[in-house]
């Protein structure tokens, strides 16, 4: 795996695919940094290397170009960020990103304008991405959120720089992370799949039971099992057409040694809403009107022991509606339970969509030990697929 590391960018223009898609308020304004903090120590690297570096990022889904998702609003705020005064082209491709390499210097960062105001960007267009390449000796690859996606600018790209290309510290380290999960994993293993549906985690679990010693199912997903197996679910969210489903992994899971724990017990509501009235109910006997929204106080005790036993930990997923305060305690222990773990030296890695928002909103971020950037690439990772972005490096 050929990474920053392994370059000497000394006189070397580097072109940098970064995921700069970042919040902004109705000024304009960044609100949340986090994606272009991420990228900095692949920029620094390449700066004090003695090189120059050529920033290239989408910004929001604009149709065509709109001023609105220009990536000129936060010029400034990547500016204060890594340190250094950087350059804006008005164009990503053709005479205008051109000329501004052209006259950028070493030690300089420049950054063009958002991709996804070509079309030809999200088709993965050849001639398009041969453009691109025009601009830069070096590739660098840093942005996991759209690894998944054969876009020009993250993977058709690559075929122009033949040797001279090379993964950012950021995608380096979210690859380092996964295989440490999926192949390197420290045993036992634990997976925690939570979350919604069974059908949007299936083939994730699919290719876990292989790599897991431990799993557990828990969040809405958990009362498709629950009724599968016989219990009275009340009203919870359940997927009927997933019932066999869902007996099939559980015989699976035994084919291949896993242990499967499913919450014992659950916060159960008379309503979908904060306020609603609750109680703690067996999960196999939620009463007809009402729903589990929560892993009750028995499923966390027990999934704390099941952490607390493992050395390699992947979570995916929340353990309840954890959006309302009412039911957000099981995700919250769930969290403090990892949290302990990996003070204890287990490897905990939180990715995909929810959790990572769960994981920041309770103040885990710092307590586990990766915190993947990537929503979709990294479901797309955990069910076995080799990723373009990724596969284009390598190659
Ligand atoms: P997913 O996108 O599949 O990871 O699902 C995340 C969503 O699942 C979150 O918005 C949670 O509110 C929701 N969720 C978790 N547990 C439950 C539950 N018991 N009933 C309904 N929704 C749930």
């Amino acid at each position: 795996m050929k990474t920053i590391q392994d370059i000497d960018f000394k006189g070397k223009k580097a072109i940098i695919r970064v995921d700069f898609n970042v919040p902004l308020d109705e000024n304009f304004k960044v609100t949340d940094t986090t994606r272009i903090e991420a990228a900095k120590p692949t920029i620094i690297k390449i700066l004090e290397d003695g090189g120059a570096v050529i920033l290239m990022s989408h910004l929001g889904r604009p149709k065509g170009v709109e001023e609105k998702y220009s990536l000129k609003h936060i010029v400034e705020t990547v500016s204060e960020i890594i340190g250094v005064s950087v350059k804006f082209a008005t164009d990503c491709v053709g005479e205008v990103a051109e000329a501004a390499v052209a006259d950028l210097k070493m030690g300089e960062v420049l950054l063009l304008e958002n991709l996804r105001f070509y079309a030809e960007e999200e088709k993965g267009d050849v001639a398009f991405a041969q453009k691109l390449a025009k601009l830069g000796d070096v590739y660098v690859n840093d942005a996991f959120g759209t690894a998944h996606r054969a876009h020009a600018s993250t993977t058709i790209v690559a075929q122009f720089f033949p040797e001279a290309k090379c993964f950012g510290a950021l995608l380096a380290q979210e690859i380092i992370s996964l295989k440490k999960i999926l192949e390197e994993g420290e045993k036992p293993v634990l997976a925690v799949l939570g979350g919604s549906k069974v059908s949007s985690k299936i083939t994730i679990i699919e290719n876990i039971l292989d790599k897991v010693d431990h799993l557990i199912i828990g969040g809405g997903m958990s009362f498709t099992f629950v009724k599968a197996l016989g219990g009275k679910i009340g009203n919870s969210i359940c997927e009927d057409d997933k019932q066999e489903l869902a007996l099939d992994i559980l015989k699976q899971a035994k084919a291949k040694g896993v242990t499967v724990h499913i919450p014992v017990d659950v916060v159960a509501a008379d309503a979908f809403s904060n306020d609603a009235n609750t109680q703690i109910c067996d999960i196999n006997s939620i009463p007809d009107g009402w729903q589990g929204l929560d892993a009750g106080p028995k499923s966390v005790e027990l999934f704390d022991k099941v952490v607390n036993q493992c050395k390699t930990i992947l979570w995916n997923g929340p353990l309840g509606v954890f959006e309302m305060e009412s039911f957000a305690n099981g995700t919250i222990e769930l969290g403090n339970s990892i949290a302990k773990a990996t003070k204890n030296g287990t490897f905990s890695l939180v990715g995909g969509g929810d959790s990572v928002a769960a994981v920041k909103q309770f103040g885990f971020e710092d307590k586990v030990s990766y915190v993947s950037t990537g929503g979709g690439a990294m479901l797309e990772s955990l069910e076995g697929k080799v990723l373009p972005g990724i596969e284009a490096i390598l190659k």
